[in-house]
């Protein structure tokens, strides 16, 4: 089962939820029960590194969600 992460815009804190892609995402924040929560993409990258797929000639193959100076392939 994937866990995802989400991010209280309010209270500022990370928290992790285990559920299946069919199941609802959680609403509030456990800490606040803020409705102020964001989806943190940290676990699972759609894509890999934009910058050394373009060049070419190296692919850093790690998911940096195109922010490759997090990466230091380019
Ligand atoms: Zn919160």
């Amino acid at each position: 089962m994937p866990t995802y992460d989400y991010r209280c815009k309010n209270c500022d804190s990370l928290f992790s939820v285990d559920k299946s892609m069919n199941d609802p995402n959680p609403k509030t924040c456990p800490s606040c029960s803020s409705i102020k929560i964001n989806r943190v993409w940290s676990n699972i990258q759609l894509k890999g590194c934009e910058k050394g797929s373009s060049s070419g000639d190296k692919n850093c193959g790690v998911s940096c969600s195109g922010n490759c100076g997090s990466c230091g392939c380019g």
